[in-house]
């Protein structure tokens, strides 16, 4: 609750100058706080009177040192792992040998058992697993029950999901249950020096990159989405505890049922799990221009992605958007065709293997960071190289 001390005030109007949400009126020369107050504080602060108040509600103490361990959401699909999965735990691992802690999975399913060598040989210590036949799909009324209950009972430090389908519908459900933050879409995870963990999501419409830390809740929660992270070698050889958890669920709690699944049937190759790809930008200018950039895909059997303005203009349609508001993509090689290399489509490729860019600015932001440059005009140059390249193909 916010209060101005009407004594107090002076109606100087720093807290009017200074409110970043505009919530300050001044009335008779006396400030008044409107319902677009958010209590950041800002007000309080500067009040050079000290006459702005804001009662806040006490927040629970936790006792943090008993939170141990690194969590990843183990997402499986039919029996399958996520390929996220596995990248978490790569990562996680990093986070646990940092902390000096253990790394667990946490697997929920129905007969998935078998699952369990592939997430200990990807590092986990320890792999939780749930099983009942009410898993065999994901529904977010079991999953949340569970792993609310897992959670409370076992108490890690950081929990970690892929930000799928289901990550994002599980992680917030979890988050909202136990009292928690959760980052979503985190592109970088580390450890800061008082051992809390530091999520660097893009903000403020990718313009910045923010660091956020949970200093006083635990566990710290954060979704990271497919490709960001790098998947490390598994070792078969790891040996890893299973601890099987008990599934207490009925169908009563079960309020969405899945009737029917319809597969999307496509002909594109998906962006995601593509080894080579080519993408183009504004910079080819018209939607008829967009079949010489296509050639060279068709020519190297890549998929064919692009920046958001050749989706916003209409010239292909969003399921080819790489960047912050499309996919995110991490092939052995990212061809980027007439690309400026904004933040917004860097973070959504630049864990790519090889980037190669064609630009005819030579300033041009994505040459920073391709490991192969070409400085010209795309018109000239990708014929060029599709000419070349069947040539070769021809040859081999
Ligand atoms: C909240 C938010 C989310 C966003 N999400 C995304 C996202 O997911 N993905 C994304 O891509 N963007 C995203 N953007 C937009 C992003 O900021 C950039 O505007 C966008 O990436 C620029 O696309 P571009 O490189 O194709 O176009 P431009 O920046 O206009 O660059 C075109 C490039 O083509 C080159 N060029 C022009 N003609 C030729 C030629 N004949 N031969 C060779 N080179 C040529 C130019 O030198 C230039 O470098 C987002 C923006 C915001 C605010």
């Amino acid at each position: 609750m916010i209060q101005v001390l009407i004594d107090k005030c002076t109606g100087c109007k720093v807290c009017f100058s200074l409110c970043p949400f505009g919530a300050v009126d001044m009335v008779d020369e006396k400030a008044q706080i409107s319902a677009a107050c958010t209590l950041c504080g800002a007000c309080e602060k500067a009040c050079p009177a000290q006459a702005i108040i804001i009662e806040r509600p006490k927040r629970e103490e936790i006792d943090l040192s008993e939170y141990k361990g690194v969590w990843v959401y183990a997402e499986q699909s039919e029996g399958k792992l996520k390929s996220v999965t596995l990248e978490l735990l790569s990562e996680g691992k990093k986070l646990a040998d940092n902390l000096g802690e253990e790394l667990a999975a946490v697997l929920m399913g129905n007969g998935v058992s078998a699952l369990t060598d592939a997430l200990i040989a990807q590092c986990a210590d320890k792999v939780y697993l749930a099983e009942h036949e009410l898993l065999e799909r994901y529904n977010s009324d079991a999953y949340t029950a569970i792993l609310t209950a897992i959670i409370s009972k076992y108490k890690p430090s950081i929990v970690l999901y892929g930000a799928t389908l289901n990550g994002r519908d599980l992680a917030p459900r979890i988050a909202a249950r136990l009292k928690i933050g959760l980052t979503a879409d985190c592109t970088g995870l580390d450890i800061t020096d008082e051992g809390h963990l530091l999520q660097t999501r893009p903000a403020l419409g990718g313009n910045i990159m923010a660091q956020i830390l949970s200093r006083y809740t635990r566990p710290q929660m954060a979704t990271v989405r497919p490709n960001v992270m790098k998947r490390a070698e598994a070792d078969s050889s790891r040996k890893g505890e299973i601890i099987k958890v008990e599934a207490n669920i009925t169908p009563r709690i079960i309020r969405a049922k899945i009737l029917d699944i319809v597969r999307e049937v496509s002909q594109e190759v998906n962006l995601e799990e593509a080894d080579i790809i080519v993408s183009c930008g504004r910079g080819v200018q018209s939607p008829d221009n967009i079949p010489v950039v296509e050639e060279l895909a068709k020519t190297l059997h890549a998929a064919l992605g692009c920046s958001r303005p050749v989706v916003d203009e209409e010239w292909l349609p969003h399921m080819h958007q790489v960047g912050q508001t499309g996919k995110t993509v991490a092939p052995k090689m990212y061809i980027a065709v007439g690309i400026s290399g904004m933040i917004q489509h860097l973070v959504g490729m630049q864990t790519s293997d090889i980037i190669v860019a064609i630009n005819k600015d030579p300033e041009a932001p994505i040459l920073k960071i391709a490991n192969y440059g070409v400085v010209g005009d795309l018109f000239k140059i990708v014929p060029e190289l599709v000419k070349e390249l069947r040539k070769g193909l021809q040859e081999a």
